[in-house]
């Protein structure tokens, strides 16, 4: 029998490709619930599932900040089909700023949904799946909930704490067969830093630099950070298609045994080595402090 799906976020980027190419699936594996915060945005969606819309494919509505739409939307699921299979927790939100401006309400907004979603949703699923003994639950982390970057704290903490909820979850929940893992996609060509200043009222990740209630000593450091970090060649490189993700999110799914993390290439699995490679988290800091340091800021020997 196919397995049952909840993926959320899908109304665009890695949720929908994600939902598409498991409602595609060439042996009808899975029937997805694609759900989406706000059903006037299904265009794309409706779009890219084509025939299997209302067949392998249905959309419905889940705000992951919203405990009744969580309980409505599982509840919908598990009355019609008895089980809930698999988890997918894709929706997230981007955030940069001077940690000094960020305000409390921002940071709230950006846990809210990075983290306390996942945690609400998740604890709706488990008694399900526990009672099945058998269900998979993949969280869409990120590299940056391995390796912090500079002016993306609470963005990092947000993808930090999740790891951390996936990691000590993924353990106690083996024994009844329920596999939970993240995946960390790098750079990934969506609408994610388009995003990050409208929702949450977060600051313009792009205008960062422009700041104008800030030194111009930080202002220095984060410009040197983008043509770093950001405006480089590598960096273009590395961006990787929604589909990409979506195909190592459903290869997890169909792993035999699946492993705690994913990364979502070559290149990631080499960078994600490096970093644990490392206890004392030196070598990460090292590959950048040296090279953004503004002459006025430079320590005299
Ligand atoms: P995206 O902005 O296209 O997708 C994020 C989705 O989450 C959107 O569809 C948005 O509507 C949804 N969402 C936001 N708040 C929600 C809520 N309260 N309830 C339900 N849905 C909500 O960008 P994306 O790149 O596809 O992002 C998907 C995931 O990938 C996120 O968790 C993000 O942190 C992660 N990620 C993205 C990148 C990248 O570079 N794009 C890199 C690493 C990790």
């Amino acid at each position: 029998a196919p397995r049952v799906a909840i993926i959320t976020g899908c109304s665009s980027g890695i949720g929908l490709s994600t939902a598409v190419m498991m409602a595609k699936d060439p042996s009808k594996g899975y029937i997805v619930y694609a759900t989406m915060r706000n059903l006037a945005k299904k265009g794309d969606l409706e779009k890219a599932a084509g025939a299997t819309l209302n067949k392998t494919l249905f959309i419905t509505q889940l705000d992951v900040t919203r405990g009744d739409s969580i309980k409505r939307a599982v509840k919908d699921v598990f009355t019609k089909h008895k089980r809930i299979d698999i988890l997918v927790n894709n929706a997230g939100h981007g955030s940069s700023g001077y940690i000094e401006l960020v305000t409390d309400q921002q940071m709230r907004a950006l846990f809210d949904v990075n983290f306390f979603g996942v945690v609400h949703l998740t604890q709706e699923v488990l008694p399900i799946m526990k009672k099945q003994r058998s269900g998979r639950i993949i969280s869409v982390s990120s590299v940056g909930g391995i390796t912090a970057w500079p002016f993306g704290e609470i963005y990092a903490a947000s993808k930090f704490a999740l790891e951390g909820f996936t990691e000590s979850l993924s353990i106690g929940y083996r024994p009844f067969n329920i596999w939970v893992s993240s995946c960390q996609p790098g750079p990934v060509k969506t609408a994610f830093i388009a995003n990050m200043g409208s929702a949450n009222n977060q600051p313009e990740f792009l205008k960062l630099t422009e700041e104008k209630n800030i030194d111009k000593e930080s202002k220095e450091v984060c410009g040197k950070i983008f043509k770093l970090l950001i405006n480089s060649p590598t960096h273009d490189e590395e961006q990787q298609t929604p589909e990409e993700i979506a195909s190592v999110i459903k290869g997890a799914l169909e792993d035999e045994k699946p492993h705690l993390r994913y990364a979502t290439s070559k290149l990631r699995l080499d960078y994600a080595k490096k970093y644990f490679v490392d206890p004392t988290g030196d070598a990460f800091c090292d590959t950048i402090v040296p090279h953004i340091i503004p002459d006025s800021l430079k320590q005299k020997k």
